[in-house]
């Protein structure tokens, strides 16, 4: 990370934003990999739960919609998201097709 201040390098610095350490752009990559798909320390847990893991230690600017876009495109927790109903052909067809109940009054005495 290179800070100037005044024009001058500054070396070993760590910013902060609120609490939590401002990382740069070249971090990020690595604290999704960490947060996210790590089995050890993320797990795959889900967009609130990982921002929320993120946010607790880390701060960058637009991290909220970068951590949602990066869960979104996970190919590991694509295949577990329950598939949308839409999908089946059966429920489409059921819906398209219309049925007709004829009751026989006669045959309920
Ligand atoms: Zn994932």
């Amino acid at each position: 990370m290179r800070i100037y201040v005044g024009g001058h390098l500054v070396k070993n610095v760590t910013l902060y934003h609120r609490d939590v350490e401002a990382v740069t752009r070249d971090r990020v990559p690595g604290i999704l990999l960490a947060c996210h798909d790590n089995p050890a320390t993320g797990g795959h847990f889900g967009r609130n739960k990982t921002y929320k893991k993120i946010k607790a230690r880390y701060w960058w600017k637009g991290m909220k919609t970068e951590i949602e876009e990066y869960i979104r495109n996970c190919d590991n927790c694509f295949e577990h998201k329950p598939k949308l109903l839409t999908d089946q052909p059966e429920l489409q067809m059921l819906a398209s097709t219309w049925i007709t109940v004829r009751v026989t009054t006669t045959a309920l005495f």
